[in-house]
Order: structure tokens, then C-alpha cells, then sequence
């Protein structure tokens, strides 16, 4: 697809050092080195600390999105699979998870823990490779963090009655975890580490296009010794997930990826008595004010739009700049942009690596048009992109107005729509429409004007000058169409326990 109004260019290279003394550089390509993985032809299902194929064998291909070069076959899994898996994991549950103490299950997770930190290159080259997300993204933030959340839940494991005083905390069972693309081991982690530590055992479906990291935690799980049948993960299409989700014996539902199937999720679950907890879309508003240092909110800004190529839930894709600013934060936004590296997600120096699939690609390449349809500016800094692959360049839109497709649907890709406002309540009432509720982030001087404006948002998450921090202690989670339920800290350890019971009932 092309777009067709000419976008205004700027030279995209990085431009300082010797550049300012008039003789531009390019950096030396840094490729991390893939000797050290290996990714197997073929994967089949993991139920019971075992791989096997499905019944009937079916299976469908992984794809690099850089390259659009296959990486490996996995299992397409059926209806007998789901129960298959979910059976196993219920056995599981009765007859050795739920039985151990917290402070056994607090072993492995810290097992798990310190062998994800041990294979971290490992797992930041299978991630880059299959989602296409930049190396010193999966290395630096993914990985890391994906251990942090399992080291955080091993201190929770044998805490459970201090957590939840006067209760008497409770496994559900089984947990049917379904995870987007975006964050593959990142959201794996977030589900798995807090679903053990509460003594659940869990089925997980990946997303199609990025299972690989999913089955090589397979692998760790095995080398942690984790009982069978504790951690099970199948791959197959949506109708799977939703399978998994209907299952009878399936106790608590996670879900993060699209408001869409979040409201059938929803719908499907409606009068059981599942818990569930739903991570979905955002449209978060990144607001700055004119007292802001405007430096450190530019930083803030590229991160909050253009880390993990925009293709984050609560990336901070509306900008709102007060009147005031909005011309030198412009300035120096288009001048940032044109510095930003799009490439070979494995280059160390990649800013921008791949969208995750030609569909997503194909769904920013209609919003970005529907933008300049609509009567949007639109910039994009001159960078070549590569030949094959899923790639877009980072992209600005100024002259949005709030009834944009571009100011109102999540575009999921390297896409800021900028706005402009006066007073703080403006910015409000600005930032607050849209279905979603998310996230948000403030960037001001004055610490009793960010108390207001975290008052008076909507969203989930504020942050205030910074953006996209995330810490395994602090809960995530949205209102409106963003979802319910909360992820992350004590609440997330909540969302997979029965509290129901009090201490002065019977254990
Ligand atoms: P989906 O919501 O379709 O996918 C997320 C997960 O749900 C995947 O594992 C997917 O499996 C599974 N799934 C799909 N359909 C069903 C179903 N009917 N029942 C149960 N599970 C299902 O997201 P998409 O990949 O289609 O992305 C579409 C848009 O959603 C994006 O453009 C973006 O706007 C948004 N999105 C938001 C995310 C977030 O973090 N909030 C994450 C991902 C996407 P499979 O991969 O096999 O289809």
C-alpha cells in the first residue's frame, strides 16, 4: 500500500558528533551474534513437561519479520489438545502443586528466575528474531524485567496469609493465560510468575506469530524441574484460545491483546464463575506543559511512542503539547526523529526494528492514510528501510483533531499524533476522550499540577516525567475499554487466589 500525500522529510541519520562539524557519520553495524541459539525445525505442544504433536498432527510456520524468512514449524493444536492440557494441569494442581508449601514453590520460581537471567542472550535472540522488536530492547528491558517478575512472585509464594491478612488465601486451579505478540516472554512472565506463586497451574497460548520464546521457557521449565503438567503451552489460532477459555475445569482466565476479543473473552466467561483479569488497548495521552524541561520530555515522548515500534498497549501515542511550546517541541521532535536507527532488529545500534506481521503492518499503513485523508500533517524522516520485511518509518502527524481515526483508535505502530491545548482542565477533558483508560504521562515542573492531572485522568497508569516504566512491584492495569483486573504487584498476586474464605474458617 502507498500513501499518497508525500510526507515532508528531514535526513534521518544521526547527525552529532562529528556532524556538528559539518561531516555526518554512520555507525559500523553491530549484529549480535546468533551462534549461540538454536531454534528446533519443529515444536510441538508442551503438556506434562513433555513436547508432542497434536492430534491430529497439524502445524503451521513461524516467520523472522524482518526477513519474512521461516524460523520453525509449530504444533496447531485441536479441541482434544485443549483438554488435554487443561486435564493435565487440573491433575497437576490436585495432586502436586497445591500440595507443595509456599516456600517450595518459592524454590523453583526463584529457579526459573535465575535460569532466565543465566540464558538472557539466549532469550533476547529468539525474541528479536521472531517479533522484531530490537536486540537492545528484549536484552535490556524484555529479559530482565520477565526474570524480575518471577524473582518478585518467589517472595510472594510463602507470604500468601501476610499478603491477605484476616483471609485465608486459595489456589483456583487451573488458569488459562492468552498472550499477545507484542511482549512475548515479558507477558508470559507477567502471567506465569504470579499464577505458581499463588499455587495455580496454567495452560498458556501464545500468539501465532511469536510462540518461540514460549516453548524455549518450556525448556527452562523442564531444566527447573518443575513438576509436570504445572506449565503447559499450546499454540494454535484464536478459536484455541477461545476453547481454552470455555474449558469447564478452567478456573481464572488472563487475557492480554485487542479490545475485540477481550469482549468475547468477556462474554464467553458471563455467568461462570471464573475469575478473570483483561489487559487490553490503549490510547494514552502524553501531555506537556509548557513549564516541562523539554529535552528530557522529547526523550520521554520517543520512548512512549516508539519504543517497541509503537506496537506497545500503552504507548503514549496521543501528544498533547500546550500552545505555547508547541512549535519548539515540534522542532526538536522532527529533529530527534530523524535520528532514530530503523532496521535489522539484531544491530545493537537498531532503534526501530520490524512491525510484528504483514496484517499489523498493513492495519498502521490504513490508519496512517486515514490521517492524512482526515486533513493531518504528516512527517516521516527520510530513512531507508530494508528491502524485505515488516518495517515502517517513525512517523509524526501534527494538525490532528480529536475526531481523527489517528487521535481515536489505537494504531499499534511507530505513529504520534500531536494536539495542542491551553489550561490543565482542557488537557483533561482532551486526554479523557476515548474509549480507552489505560495509561498517561504528565511532564511539568510543578509537582501540585501532576497531583491534579492524575486526579482528573482516566488511565490506569500515570507517569510523571518519564514514560513506559514498569516495575514487577507496581500493579497495571485499565478502566473503560482498556480492560479490568490489574497485573503486577500484590493485586496481580490477588487476581489468582480465592480470598473469599477468613482465617476463622476451617483450612
Ligand atoms: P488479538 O487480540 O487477536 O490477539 C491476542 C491473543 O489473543 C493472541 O494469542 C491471539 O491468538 C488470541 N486470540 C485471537 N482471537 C481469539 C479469540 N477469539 N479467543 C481467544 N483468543 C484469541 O490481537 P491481534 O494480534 O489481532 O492484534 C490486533 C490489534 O489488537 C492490534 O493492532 C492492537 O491494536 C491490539 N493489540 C493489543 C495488545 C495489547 O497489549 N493491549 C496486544 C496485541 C494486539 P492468535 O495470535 O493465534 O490470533
Amino acid at each position: 500500500m502507498t500513501l499518497t500525500k508525500k510526507p515532508e522529510a528531514r535526513p534521518a541519520r544521526a547527525s552529532w558528533g562529528l556532524a556538528s562539524r559539518g561531516a555526518p557519520w554512520e555507525y559500523a553495524p553491530a549484529p549480535e551474534a546468533t551462534d549461540h541459539i538454536r531454534i528446533e525445525p519443529e515444536y510441538g505442544l508442551f503438556i506434562g513437561n513433555r513436547f508432542t504433536p497434536s492430534k491430529p498432527r497439524r502445524t503451521f510456520t513461524v516467520i523472522n519479520p524482518a526477513t519474512e524468512e521461516p524460523l520453525a514449524k509449530v504444533a496447531h493444536a485441536s479441541k482434544a489438545d485443549v483438554n488435554r492440557a487443561v486435564t493435565t494441569a487440573r491433575e497437576a494442581h490436585r495432586s502436586s502443586w497445591s500440595k507443595l508449601s509456599g516456600r517450595d514453590r518459592a524454590k523453583y520460581l526463584y529457579r526459573i528466575a535465575r535460569i532466565l537471567q543465566e540464558r538472557s542472550r539466549e532469550f533476547a535472540v529468539v525474541e528479536s528474531l521472531n517479533s522484531g522488536k530490537p536486540i537492545k530492547e528484549s536484552r535490556d528491558v524484555d529479559v530482565p524485567l520477565a526474570a524480575a517478575h518471577f524473582f518478585y512472585y518467589a517472595g510472594w509464594a510463602d507470604k500468601l496469609d501476610y499478603a491477605f491478612p484476616n483471609r485465608q488465601p486459595r489456589s483456583l486451579g487451573v488458569a488459562a493465560q492468552i498472550i499477545p505478540w507484542n511482549f512475548p516472554l515479558l507477558m508470559l512472565a507477567w502471567k506465569i510468575a504470579p499464577a505458581l506463586a499463588a499455587g495455580n497451574t496454567v495452560v498458556l497460548k501464545p500468539a501465532s506469530t511469536t510462540p518461540l520464546t514460549a516453548y524455549l521457557f518450556a525448556d527452562v521449565v523442564k531444566q527447573a524441574d518443575l513438576p509436570p503438567g504445572v506449565v503447559n503451552i499450546i499454540t494454535g489460532p484464536g478459536e484455541i484460545g477461545m476453547e481454552l477459555v470455555r474449558h469447564p475445569d478452567v478456573r481464572k482466565v488472563a487475557f492480554t491483546g485487542s479490545t475485540a476479543v477481550g469482549k468475547m473473552i468477556a462474554r464467553a466467561v458471563a455467568g461462570s464463575d471464573k475469575k478473570v483479569t483483561l489487559e487490553l488497548g490503549g490510547k494514552a495521552a502524553n501531555i506537556v506543559f509548557d513549564d516541562a524541561p523539554l529535552d528530557q520530555a522529547i526523550e520521554g515522548i520517543i520512548n512512549g511512542i516508539y519504543f517497541n515500534q509503537g506496537e506497545v498497549c500503552c504507548a503514549g501515542s496521543r501528544l498533547f503539547v500546550q500552545e505555547s511550546v508547541h512549535e519548539a517541541l515540534i522542532d526538536k521532535l522532527k529533529a530527534r526523529l530523524g535520528t532514530l536507527r530503523v532496521g535489522d532488529p539484531l544491530d545493537k545500534n537498531t532503534d526501530v526494528g520490524a512491525i510484528n506481521s504483514a496484517g499489523q503492518l498493513a492495519k498502521v499503513q490504513e490508519l496512517v492514510q486515514s490521517g492524512i485523508d482526515e486533513g493531518a500533517e504528516i512527517f516521516q524522516p527520510d530513512c531507508e528501510l530494508p528491502d524485505r520485511g515488516f518495517f515502517f518509518r517513525p512517523t509524526l502527524f501534527t494538525g490532528v483533531s480529536q475526531s481523527h481515526r489517528i487521535a481515536q483508535e489505537e494504531i499499534f505502530g511507530p505513529v504520534l499524533s500531536v494536539l495542542t491545548f491551553r489550561t490543565p482542565e482542557e488537557a483533561i477533558e482532551k486526554a479523557n476522550n476515548t474509549p480507552y483508560g489505560l495509561s498517561a504521562g504528565v511532564w511539568t515542573e510543578k509537582g501540585s499540577r501532576i497531583f491534579k492531572m492524575i486526579a482528573g485522568m482516566k488511565a490506569g497508569v500515570v507517569w510523571a516525567n518519564t514514560f513506559n516504566r514498569f516495575d514487577p512491584t507496581s500493579p497495571f492495569g485499565g478502566y473503560k475499554e482498556s480492560g479490568h483486573g490489574r497485573e503486577g504487584g500484590l493485586h496481580g498476586l490477588g487476581a489468582y487466589l480465592d480470598v473469599s474464605g477468613n482465617d476463622t474458617q476451617a483450612r
